[in-house]
């Protein structure tokens, strides 16, 4: 990853030049953590707008029936003893990765609330909608030296829609996936189904089948610095239990990783993974990941709950750490990035945003497939009038 450094020097940054009556936007946005390291920016408390549920058919459902609740084993018992390999690959039915459904689910959420969004009318016409997922890929990209990715976005209405595109090397990656790293990623969903109960108070059921196609999202509204967000992601659980029964403050994040014996692997795991999970859950306010430590053979046997708030702390004295401010500067200036450099309103047109580690992010125009991802079916639905336009006055952020 030596590249980094050297490639930098190389990379010709194109920014607006003030002297110039029309500014062209940037042709290109760098990603270098000492270029964002400012006061952390503005960013709106999250609040939830709405939820919705994928089916273990993947089917969608405007209500709450897929979400979980908090059940952790009780703290006075003999402590976790979880196999997370049992019922692989039997009782696993994973979704089909071949499907890419883009931002469909939200946009189908998205039309259904429309005519009664708060913020007051038009503020949806200033705002971007994508999934936290990808927001979440754009805070840790300063630290990132493995994996690129491609955002696709098109302007409808007003609106900034991002969508992420698999990247070649990702998708080669997925179809080479090695059997171990298949049975890991049924590992983390086996732990949800040991900590969860499908009743607030109920008991986990781990004799059951672990089906990925089911999901619970919530639908959040935010701000960062002068960008309303709309977002939706995908929630594990929520603690009937917490302080605050609230969304997004009542909700859990689990995690699995494995056990570790020496400071090094803490070190390490404190400067790699607790940024991805800070990233997640701080975007959409979820206040607490618990973590599930597996030994070699794949059982659990102690867990750690996170306050995502306190994650800094791990690596706020650490030369080789990440910076929340940093991922969040940089967010804030490739969603300001993106907002000058789509200027065309047209469903139909597509700026896909690209990166690798080493590089800045560039840019491409296309038109139609294979890019384009808003649906006819959403278009047309939206070109409709509104079913009831709000007439009352909403409060200002
Ligand atoms: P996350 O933060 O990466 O887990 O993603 P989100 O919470 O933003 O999830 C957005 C939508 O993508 C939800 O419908 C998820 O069920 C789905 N999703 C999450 N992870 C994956 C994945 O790895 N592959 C695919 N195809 N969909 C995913
Ligand atoms: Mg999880």
């Amino acid at each position: 990853m030596e590249r980094r450094g050297t490639k930098r020097g190389a990379e010709k940054t194109e920014v607006a030049d003030p002297r110039n009556k029309f500014p062209s936007p940037a042709l290109s946005l760098p990603t270098d953590p000492t270029l964002y390291s400012g006061p952390f920016p503005f960013y709106r408390r999250p609040s939830q707008l709405g939820c919705f549920s994928l089916d273990a058919q993947r089917q969608y459902h405007g209500d709450a029936r897929a979400l979980r609740y908090y059940s952790p084993p009780p703290t006075n018992g003999p402590g976790p003893d979880f196999d997370l390999r049992d019922g692989y690959p039997d009782r696993y039915q994973p979704r089909d990765e071949e499907i890419h459904e883009g931002l469909d689910h939200l946009l189908r959420w998205l039309l259904e609330h429309r005519g009664k969004l708060e913020g007051g009318p038009g503020w949806l016409a200033g705002a971007i909608v994508t999934w936290r997922g990808h927001l979440t890929k754009l805070l840790t990209t300063p630290y990132e030296r493995q994996e690129g990715w491609q955002l696709a976005a098109s302007r409808f209405q007003g609106t900034l829609y991002l969508s992420e595109v698999e990247t070649p090397a990702a998708r080669a990656q997925r179809l080479a996936r090695p059997p171990l790293l298949r049975e890991l990623m049924y590992m983390g969903y086996k732990f949800e189904q040991y900590m969860c109960a499908d009743k607030p108070g109920g008991s986990p059921d781990p004799s059951g089948e672990v089906n990925t196609n089911v999901a619970f999202c919530s639908v959040l509204r935010s701000r960062l610095g002068n960008h309303p967000l709309l977002f939706s992601g995908e929630v594990d659980c929520m603690d009937p239990q917490a302080s605050s029964t609230q969304p997004p403050a009542c909700y859990v994040e689990l995690k699995t990783s494995k056990e570790m014996h020496s400071l090094g692997q803490w070190r390490s795991f404190y400067r790699h993974k607790l940024l991805k999970w800070w990233a997640q859950s701080f975007l959409p306010g979820v206040p607490n990941v618990v973590a599930g430590f597996r030994n070699p053979e794949g059982v659990v046997c102690s867990l750690k709950t996170f306050p995502t708030m306190e994650m800094f702390e791990y690596v706020r004295n650490d030369r080789d750490g990440w910076n929340p401010s940093v991922c969040m500067n940089f967010c804030a200036a490739f969603l300001g990035f993106a907002q000058s450099t789509v200027i065309q309103d047209d469903p139909r047109l597509v700026h896909l945003f690209s990166w690798e580690p080493g590089g800045a992010v560039t840019v491409s125009v296309h038109q139609d497939a294979p890019y384009a991802f808003l649906p006819t079916w959403y278009v047309e639905a939206m070109t409709q009038d509104l079913p009831s336009p709000p007439k009352t006055p909403s409060p200002k952020d």
